[in-house]
């Protein structure tokens, strides 16, 4: 073994792996700079906590499972001007997470609800939150599994242990009375301890008529509303605006 496989060996067992792969190329740059002892030293400290934050925002975003690569840097405040960019950045200081508030963007399709949830979302993984996108359907549907499998408690846990969970979509598609059942042992575990962002087409008048006005939907809404700051955004579709355009 050469000296340099030693030291890269010695590396991966101390679990620098990155720095392990890399150690030629730097050794290469320190020569050619003449670096110091001292700078070469920090050189390789700082490459494998940048490439390690690096992976680890990467599994994170991965784990968060956005449907779509959506920014707010893409997000064009010209176009939806119910809600403005001064209002979107208050947000991304994330105290409404370490509050346990919610946000809820209401809205009819196509005015950027998802778009802007996804994009505070990516935001919040990069400010190191455990974040898990669900389109409504979806979730309830995994609730649903769970619950046939004996699991709800299991599941909701699972899903409580997200600082953020958003939940995509709401009110879309009527539910039956066991998802609204699961749903709101979900909400009941999420409330007052960790943060939801809610999108929905229905303003809160319609909710009760779509959760039939039972006795399980209006604690739901309650929950979700009590700690919440409520965006309403109106304005045309953004998706019907480009075809036209076209
Ligand atoms: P909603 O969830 O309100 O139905 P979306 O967020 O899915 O709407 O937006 C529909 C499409 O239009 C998406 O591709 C989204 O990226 C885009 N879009 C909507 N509003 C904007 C905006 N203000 N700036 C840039 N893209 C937008
Ligand atoms: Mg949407």
């Amino acid at each position: 073994m050469s000296q340099l496989e030693q030291t890269q060996s010695r590396y991966r067992s101390l679990r620098m792996s990155a720095a392990a792969d890399e150690l030629v190329s730097l050794l290469a740059q320190a020569e050619a700079n003449e670096a110091s002892y001292l700078s070469f030293a920090d050189q390789l400290a700082e490459y494998e906590m940048v490439q390690r934050q690096h992976k680890r925002l990467t599994r994170n975003l991965k784990l968060a499972a956005f449907p779509s690569e959506k920014r707010l840097e893409g997000f064009d405040y010209r176009h939806q001007s119910t809600i403005s960019k001064r209002q979107v950045n208050a947000l991304l200081d994330f105290g409404f997470i370490d509050e346990r508030n919610n946000l809820v963007f209401i809205g009819p399709p196509g005015v950027g609800k998802t778009h802007l949830a996804i994009g505070i979302g990516h935001k919040a993984v990069e400010a190191g939150y455990r974040v898990l996108f669900r389109n409504a359907l979806d979730l309830v549907e995994e609730l649903e599994l769970a619950e046939m499998k004996g699991e709800l408690k299991k599941r909701v846990n699972q899903l409580a242990k997200h600082d953020l969970l958003i939940i995509d979509e709401l009110g879309y598609l009527p539910m039956t009375r066991q998802a609204r059942f699961n749903l709101f042992q979900l909400i009941n575990s999420l409330y007052e301890y960790r943060s939801i962002i809610l999108t929905t087409n229905k303003d809160f008048t319609n909710w009760g008529e779509f959760f039939h006005d039972d006795n399980v939907a209006v604690p739901i809404i309650d929950r979700i509303i009590h700690h919440s700051h409520i965006f309403m955004l109106g304005g045309e579709s953004y998706r019907l605006k480009q075809k036209t355009k076209s």
